[in-house]
């Protein structure tokens, strides 16, 4: 074994390249096992910890929250990477906007980055501002500049807007992550109104393609575009029509974009998640019934924790992945991304 790779096995098991840090497989299945999501309570050496058992599996409790949904009013409460991810300067100076950043994937990303060495500004809808003032607090304990920016991405005007504060306010622009998102659940055609699916095509699509026309002028050589899809894209369920929809289009546009945009040296990639425990399922992307087995037909039994696609938003960022544009990364659980 080569320096490199010993350096490299060595991150990958101690989880210093951006995962967060395994822990003992006894503290895990203690803590999944009280229904809390499993976060290491010490740092030391790492174990290898079983992925089927690092979070709480189903059956969950039934939930129900008035949308877009609150991460602190979660039973169990979401992981979002608050007491677990360590970073190592891998996006020193950068400066980042990620839509929803408030809850879910988006604040794992946000936390990530900050602590990575990134200062961040998040959007959210001003019914989350208990969520965002957490995020706050975190990218601030981190060291790092946190700048809110509340509004509605329905709005072309308020898209143009969000982007040249967020700029203004960082001195900048180097990555953009597109990942807020409307999830409402219809078991069938018939029920999805024009409002409904207006709403969701804003959301998802209108807002992606109008901040980042609104980012370009902003991005440089090195900059990065992250665009969150979904596996629904390729395999949509019967009861979310119109959001797949939108996945699979975010998909389409993001490796349309990547080949435009390889001429300026700004990468474009999108995730593409499998089922995750946020504030999205309770709030309508789930009926209220489906929920206590989210996540139970993924080959790995449970759902996914943000905090476990934290690592894969500041690879995707970083400058490390310089040769990756264009591609869709998958964190789905074993269920067949492509
Ligand atoms: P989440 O509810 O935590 O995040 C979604 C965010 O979208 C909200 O926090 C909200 O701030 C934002 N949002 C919604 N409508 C908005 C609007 N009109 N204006 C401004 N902001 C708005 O849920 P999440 O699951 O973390 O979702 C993040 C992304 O992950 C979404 O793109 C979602 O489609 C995608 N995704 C989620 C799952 C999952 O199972 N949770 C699976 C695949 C993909
Ligand atoms: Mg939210």
């Amino acid at each position: 074994m080569t320096d490199e790779q010993r350096s490299l096995a060595r991150r990958l098991v101690l989880g210093a390249a951006g995962a967060a840090v395994p822990l003992t497989l006894a503290q895990a299945q203690g803590q999944a096992q009280q229904g809390q999501p499993a976060t290491p309570t010490q740092t030391g050496p790492a174990v290898l910890a079983d992925p089927r058992q690092k979070y709480p599996r189903p059956p969950f409790p039934r939930q129900e929250q008035p949308w877009p949904g609150l991460a602190s009013r979660m039973d169990p409460k979401p992981d979002h990477g608050e007491t677990s991810y360590r970073g190592s300067n891998r996006l020193a100076g950068r400066r980042a906007l990620i839509t929803g950043g408030d809850s879910g994937i988006g604040r794992a990303a946000a936390i990530a980055y900050a602590r990575e060495g990134a200062d961040v500004a998040i959007n959210y809808l001003e019914a989350e501002e208990e969520d965002a003032r957490e995020v706050v607090r975190l990218i601030r304990e981190a060291g790092r500049k946190a700048v809110a920016i509340p509004g509605d991405l329905r709005q072309e005007e308020f898209c143009a807007r969000l982007v040249e504060q967020a700029a203004r306010d960082l001195g900048g622009l180097d990555i953009l992550v597109n990942n807020a998102a409307r999830q409402t659940a219809q078991t069938s055609i018939a029920d999805i109104t024009t409002e409904q699916f207006d709403s969701t095509m804003k959301t998802n699509l209108y807002a992606l393609f109008w901040l980042t026309k609104a980012a370009l002028p902003h991005l440089r050589p090195g900059s990065a575009i992250i665009n969150t899809a979904s596996v629904v894209a390729y395999d949509p369920p019967a009861a979310l029509f119109d959001y797949s929809g939108t996945k699979a289009a975010i998909i389409a546009f993001t490796r349309s974009l990547a080949k435009q945009l390889a001429a300026q040296g700004i990468r474009v990639n999108a995730v593409a998640p499998g089922p995750f425990w946020t504030p999205l399922q309770p709030s309508g992307g789930q009926q209220p019934e489906a929920l206590p087995q989210f996540g139970a037909e993924a080959p790995m039994g449970r759902p996914g924790q943000p905090a476990e696609l934290a690592p894969t938003f500041v690879l995707l960022a970083s400058a490390e992945a310089s040769y990756t544009t264009g591609d869709v990364q998958g964190a789905t659980g074993g269920r067949p991304s492509s």
